[in-house]
């Protein structure tokens, strides 16, 4: 028989053990090891097995809870962790101790949260990351929300057929066994609800996991409230059609804030005021904001923008157009045309946020845009290729000038650094680290991380081939595959094509050479899935598993299917190398070498992404990039040939160097120096507290500056913008002229004024910025390295700046008029500029 539904009763704890289970349901166990230690105490074998302390307590036999209800070490122990984790959740930490207007709450929108694999609702990288931006947030004391979707295939397990194509299955998840809440009122659970098409309303319920401080609201449709077809909207991620996708991304935004909005009303926690969008799939969110404002309010939707604008940061994941969130306007005139979804909102306002080139098509990032007073990309590479992908939004202005700055991604330390390593360097921030550790302690320590890697290798690529249809009687050599003293190569990641998950596979000879190396062979663990529809990936994945296949040389190479977050702990680790060759510009960030990093891994990268701007020359090796060669097979020829190149040239022979007591010294110094410079500036503390300065807190400022005294800010923004609606195109500038005062000839330094009239079309002087801009230019008259100098009011009509000449060379200058509001963050925001 089959069941038609299944649910998990939890264990009935015996009262001297009820404190556990806040220790269990709340996720900062993952990167506690004090708190798995107590758990892992309950019974160390079946923590090893299951690492879930909340399914440890409905595994555990009542027999064994008995007897650890009256074992007086265990209780205490207990109590000492419930205090600390109590004491966690309330002292004040690093944002407690800011000044300055600080935001009450922020709300974080992702559609994935990779927190653990306990809890497994992501992906990849995105959700890893926005897993990692909650708990960094917790540890620094931000106040934030997050809010997703929980999906009940959260996503795929990979296995692989005989002949190594990828095999996909989703197995269903059941939100009663898993660390989450039902949130309730007056006992039964909270609906939240968003219209859709033909009279029809999407309920959801709200589940609510702890990741420390920070609630995370996971809204799920799988509930009696909704039809067959209605349930399926949060089935699984990034599954299905374009109609399913705007279901989810509307439910994610619209229905995602009407859950904070309830969470917060029923349990007190202050309503967020900032809204950060981790990619643009929850940019709908937008809409229901100024929705809210303008049926409490009887404001208008312009009148309204500016207040919304100024609270919303939005980040971009994407560099290139193609993997841009879009969708048919039809489908989006579907959803919203009838106005019951965010009623007040027209359709016609709707749909000019979402405009694009192609007048067919509704683009998710460019309402993201629109939306969010503040954006970034997620590195500083990422943030000059996203300013050039968006600069038409922004005609007239030079590209570094797009209001899209960038943040660096990082990752969160506790959850990844193996605690072994963190016990020996003791705490970060204490210099002469390699004086006072030494060495040999830290080259035994890396030895030691390679070798449980080792074994979790052997052990994956045994069930990996039993599960393939092999017998164990032919699985005898999966005991001696890859050698603790080898040195070791990670690759791990999706495998949309620009990764180039089989670059290394360029020369398979080269590739062969290397791995048999008789002095010094290297040995190399791939793993990734590819997405279930994508069959350009499933070919990679089966090119490089025929490869590894082959018995010369699968005990130097492996591929691991189903990576995810507790695989990749033992890769970052444990692997000496963590390789990276994507398709420079096309990594936005990366993070999976951030982890390496902290471990005492060194990169082998394309310098793209993150290591774009963190690689130093000693932290690393740099893969030089075939940048202008078109030809993509030349292109992959010539970095995969630089690629072996290093491998065997380099780095086998700098990990092989050692020294009378077997310590490569050499390799040593470059993984000091990566633990101390890098081990700071990858931590995703780092990125939020950036977040914060430098979006969160400017965003809050502004909100309470469009908002306050009825919406007085926001009102005159958009009654300035009105304005400029008429007088900005009768905007001139005329005569503009560089005056040299001088006779001497001019040199670096030589003061001139710039002069020049200007018609203002009856805007007053406090509504414009005038700017004289000198520069350096080449051939085409392009003005470059400029410097910007106000220019003040110098009779009717007239204005000048005096200007120190910058540099040698041609130089050229120029004359605009800009926009000025104080509720603007940057000139270039409205996108209005003239030129002399
Ligand atoms: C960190 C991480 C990623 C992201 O890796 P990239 O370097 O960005 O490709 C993907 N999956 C898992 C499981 C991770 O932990």
């Amino acid at each position: 028989m089959r069941a038609v539904r299944r649910f998990t009763v939890r264990a009935s704890l015996p009262e001297s053990l009820s404190g556990l289970g806040a220790l269990a349901t709340n996720l900062r166990w993952t990167w506690h090891p004090p708190t798995r230690d107590l758990f892992a105490s309950m019974d160390a074998e079946l923590f090893n097995r299951i690492r879930d302390p909340l399914r440890m307590l409905t595994a555990l036999p009542p027999s064994r809870l008995a007897k650890l209800a009256v074992d007086e070490d265990f209780l205490a122990r207990s109590r000492a962790a419930i205090e600390d984790l109590e004491h966690y959740l309330t002292e004040p930490r690093w944002y407690q101790e800011q000044d300055g207007e600080l935001p009450d709450a922020v709300a974080y929108f992702s559609m994935e949260f990779g927190v653990t694999e306990a809890l497994p609702n992501y992906s990849g990288g995105l959700g890893v990351l926005a897993g990692d931006h909650l708990k960094a947030a917790s540890d620094l004391g931000v106040p934030m929300v997050g809010v997703g979707l929980l999906y009940r295939a959260g996503y795929f397990r990979q296995a692989l057929s005989l002949d190594g194509w990828q095999v996909e299955h989703y197995p269903v998840i059941d939100p009663t066994a898993f660390p989450l809440e039902l949130l309730t009122e007056r006992g039964r659970p909270v609906l939240v609800d968003v219209a859709m098409p033909a009279g029809r309303v999407l309920h959801a319920q709200v589940w609510k996991a702890r990741v420390g401080r920070i609630p995370l609201l996971l809204l799920d449709t799988d509930t009696d409230a909704n039809d067959e077809d209605l349930r399926k909207v949060t089935d699984r991620l990034y599954g299905g059609d374009a109609d399913h996708r705007i279901r989810q991304e509307i439910l994610a935004g619209i229905g995602g804030f009407r859950a904070v909005r309830k969470y917060c009303e029923l349990t007190g926690h202050p309503q967020p005021k900032v809204f950060h969008t981790n990619e643009g799939h929850a940019g709908f969110l937008g809409l229901e904001r100024a929705r809210e404002i303008i049926q409490a309010d009887q404001l208008g939707f312009d009148e309204v923008l500016p207040a919304v604008r100024a609270g919303t940061v939005f980040t971009t994941h994407t560099p290139v157009s193609a993997g841009i969130d879009r969708f048919p306007v039809d489908l989006v005139q579907r959803y919203f045309g009838d106005g019951r979804l965010v009623p007040d909102v027209e359709l016609r306002a709707v749909l000019a946020l979402g405009a694009e080139e192609n007048p067919g098509m509704f683009n998710m990032a460019h309402m993201g845009l629109r939306l969010a007073q503040r954006a970034n990309g997620v590195s500083a590479l990422h943030g000059r290729v996203s300013r050039r992908m968006f600069s038409r939004l922004w005609p007239g202005f030079d590209e570094d000038e797009v209001p899209v700055s960038s943040v660096t991604n990082g990752v969160h330390g506790p959850t990844w650094v193996a605690r072994e390593l963190s016990a020996l360097l003791g705490e970060v921030g204490e210099g002469g680290l390699r004086e006072r550790v030494g060495d040999d302690a830290l080259w035994a320590l890396r030895r030691d991380l390679r070798e449980k890697l080792v074994y979790e290798v052997r052990r994956r690529v045994r069930a990996a081939w039993l599960q393939r249809g092999a017998s164990p009687l032919e699985l005898g050599w999966t005991e001696t595959v890859f050698d603790p003293d080898v040195l070791t190569v990670g690759f791990a990641r999706r495998v949309p094509t620009y990764k180039r998950l089989t670059l290394m596979l360029r020369d398979p000879d080269r590739l062969r050479a290397l791995l048999l190396d008789e002095k010094r062979p290297i040995q190399v663990v791939v793993a990734g899935k590819s997405h279930p529809a994508d069959e350009g990936g499933k070919a990679l994945i089966q090119q490089i598993v025929r490869f590894v296949d082959d018995p010369a040389v699968r005990h130097r190479i492996v591929f691991l299917p189903d990576y995810d977050m507790s695989m990749a702990r033992y890769l970052y680790r444990g692997c000496d190398i963590w390789l990276n060759n994507p398709v420079r510009p096309l990594e936005a960030c990366g993070t999976s070498g951030m982890k390496s990093a902290l471990n005492g891994g060194l990169n082998l990268s394309i310098r793209d992404g993150w290591w774009d701007e963190c690689y130093d020359g000693s932290n690393g090796w740099a893969i030089p990039t075939a940048d202008g060669v078109t030809d993509p097979l030349r292109r992959d020829d010539l970095e995969a040939a630089a690629l072996y190149e290093l491998l065997g040239q380099q780095i086998a022979p700098l990990f092989y160097d050692r020294d009378f007591e077997g310590v490569p010294g050499g390799w040593m110094s470059m993984v000091w120096h990566t633990l101390e410079t890098l081990g700071p500036r990858v931590q995703a503390s780092r990125m939020v507290r950036e977040y914060v300065e430098s979006g969160y807190v400017p965003a809050a400022r502004m909100v309470a500056a469009a908002t306050s005294d009825g919406y007085k800010g926001a009102r005159s923004l958009a009654e300035y913008r009105t304005k400029l609606g008429t007088s900005w195109p009768q905007v001139r500038i005329f005569d503009s002229e560089l005056i040299v005062g001088a006779k001497e000839p001019l040199v670096v330094g030589t003061e001139v004024q710039v002069r020049a009239r200007i018609d203002l079309a009856g805007l007053d002087l406090s509504e414009v910025d005038v700017q004289a801009v000198v520069g350096k230019v080449g051939d085409g008259d392009e003005l470059s390295d400029v410097v910007t100098v106000a220019m003040h009011p110098d009779g009717i009509g007239a204005f000048a700046a005096e200007i120190r000449l910058p540099y040698a060379g041609s130089l050229g200058y120029t004359v605009r008029v800009l926009p000025k509001h104080e509720l603007l963050a940057s000139p270039a925001e409205l996108a209005r500029v003239h030129l002399a």
